[in-house]
């Protein structure tokens, strides 16, 4: 198996100014290609750190995707380094030269002398076509004693290595890693239970040398199963993926929300657009970030009728009550009958067929050993309530509530 490694550049990273979001990403696109990420460097805008990172990366694996330092200014050096390590000049590309021209001068400016060095490439490189920015990547294949090891710099900007990644690098390392073979990845996301009791409901799936790869990962209380084929072609990737995926649906059941881009509160607003039905909210503890999920799923579709009718965040209580125009006698355990009422409330002010309440987060610190909280949905038969912990991650339980909102919801409409 192939071995990668993936290395940061920049300064803003290694004093702690950016998280490295770049690694994690890239590490998700390899590990679908099947290729085993083994190590994430970090280093800072240094040439002795950097060569020192390169060689190193060189000596241990097959391929080395970096990102940053890729940029005009005397910071970025991640071209000259790689110049410098592998004993080669630095060449200008005049074709490059001219493309880089041409995209100040669309946008009506004129190149800055700078710039220029961004069409210098370490002689016996290739271009990876940046479309949204001046830096092009480099891309290289080299030996290393008997082994033959590929090295691929992307630039930092988050959203210009994605597009350059799809559009052109994901195709080129498959091609190369795969031999002529096609591979094919499908990811299937479940909610409500943790990564190891998805796995412990999977027997003998998630287990190395399994064909196809079906691997495990979490991301905030998501759990996705991907399933990763190679073949000779699409069709016997499908036929690959397919039994194995119809296998995750049987045994995971209701668990399973959705595949590839879907959130919950996507799939959530999917079937409400099917049925023609509409919902509003009202938050207390994740104070709007349900409605903010709800809202900017909607408009990922544009033109469909509006399902998502908005809603309320934040109100005291005696505010809300007033504008709901319900008083409410009794907080009931937990708060659970007030959620309860708000809901009913709600769903008549609001005029939608469905209503969802998150409840209040306990105050802190929480004397209660386990503390609980409420949400709500109503709906056209009345209106059901669940309790969960309090418990999570501080920096994760918004939106943890936000997806125990959106589920609950989901799982009434398959019923
Ligand atoms: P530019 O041409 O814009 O200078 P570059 O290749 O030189 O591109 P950097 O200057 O290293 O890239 O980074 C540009 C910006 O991209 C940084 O300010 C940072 O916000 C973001 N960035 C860089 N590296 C990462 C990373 N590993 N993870 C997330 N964001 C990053
Ligand atoms: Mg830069």
């Amino acid at each position: 198996m192939n071995i990668a490694e993936v290395i940061s550049i920049g300064d803003e990273i290694t004093i702690g100014q950016i998280l490295d979001t770049n690694s994690q990403w890239l590490s998700r696109r390899l590990t679908e290609l099947g290729i085993r990420v083994m190590y994430h460097t970090t280093v800072g805008d240094d040439v002795a750190a950097m060569l020192d990172v390169f060689h190193k990366a060189a000596s241990r694996a097959d391929l080395i995707l970096m990102t940053g330092g890729l940029g005009p200014t005397a910071d970025d050096l991640t071209r000259m380094v790689i110049a410098e390590m592998r004993g080669v000049p630095l060449v200008q590309d005049d074709e490059l030269l001219q493309t880089i021209r041409n995209r100040f001068a669309s946008r009506g400016l004129v190149m800055p002398a700078s710039n220029a060095i961004q069409a210098s490439m370490p002689e016996g490189s290739v271009a990876i076509p940046n479309l949204n920015g001046t830096a092009p990547g480099i891309d290289m294949t080299f030996s290393v004693g008997d082994r033959e090891v590929r090295l691929c710099a992307l630039p930092g900007v988050p959203a210009e290595m994605r597009e350059m990644w799809n559009a052109t690098l994901a195709e080129r390392i498959a091609r190369h890693y795969a031999k002529g073979q096609v591979i094919k990845s499908r990811s299937i996301h479940t909610f409500g239970r943790g990564e190891s009791q998805v796995e412990q409901m999977l027997p003998n799936l998630i287990v190395r040398g399994h064909d196809p790869r079906v691997g495990i990962t979490a991301d905030s209380a998501v759990i996705t199963l991907t399933i990763v084929a190679e073949r000779e072609s699409d069709a016997a990737c499908d036929l690959a993926i397919d039994p194995v995926a119809a296998l995750i649906y049987e045994k995971l059941g209701d668990l399973v929300f959705g595949e590839g881009a879907d959130t919950l509160p996507g799939v959530v607003l999917t079937e409400l657009r099917r049925r023609n039905e509409t919902l509003a909210t009202v938050e207390f503890g994740t104070g709007g970030l349900l409605s903010h999920d709800l809202a900017h799923e909607s408009a990922l579709v544009p033109g469909n009728p509006v399902c998502y009718h908005g809603g309320l965040a934040n109100l005291p209580d005696n505010t809300l009550c007033q504008l709901l125009a319900v008083t409410v006698q009794n907080q009931g355990e937990n708060g659970r009958q007030f959620v309860s009422d708000i809901a009913v409330a709600a769903r008549r002010f609001f005029g939608t067929d469905h209503l969802l309440v998150v409840g209040q987060y306990p105050p802190l610190p929480a004397t209660d050993a386990a503390p609980q909280v409420q949400l709500a949905h109503a709906h056209a038969n009345g209106v059901d309530t669940q309790s969960f912990q309090y418990a999570g991650h501080p920096a994760l339980i918004d939106q943890l509530f936000v997806k125990r909102a959106a589920n609950m919801l989901r799982l009434a409409l398959m019923q």
